[in-house]
């Protein structure tokens, strides 16, 4: 796995996430207009991934954000691409596609049974 090419992955979505969460901050202050990030919905899909547009709130950009941030500190410490739950390596294809994923996918499917 290449380390710096994660790392700006994770910074770029932070970045993203960090400017969404400023525009849904922005409106939520400005009287409760919910006609949330119109001007850039393609840009908005992708930073928000399999999250629907319409459910996309700033607890779920939020919730998003930290666990962003909780990669990149995996990525420092050394365990970036492992499951928390069970330790065992995350499959290429899943970082690939959210190189912010914690867990693997039987333990994300028990930790959200639970929830
Ligand atoms: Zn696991």
């Amino acid at each position: 796995m290449n380390q710096q090419a994660v790392r700006s992955r994770l910074e770029t979505l932070l970045a993203d996430l960090d400017r969404s969460a400023s525009v849904l901050t922005r409106e939520r202050e400005s009287g409760g207009e919910t006609e949330q990030l119109d001007q850039h919905p393609a840009d908005y899909a992708s930073n928000v991934g399999e999250v629907d547009r319409e459910e996309a709130s700033l607890e779920v950009i939020d919730a998003q954000r930290s666990r962003v941030k909780d990669a990149l500190k995996r990525l420092a410490a050394g365990s970036y691409g492992q499951c928390i739950d069970c330790g065992r390596d995350l499959p290429e294809e899943r970082l690939d596609a959210r190189p912010e994923a914690e867990r693997c996918v039987n333990c994300q499917q028990r930790h959200e049974a639970r929830r």
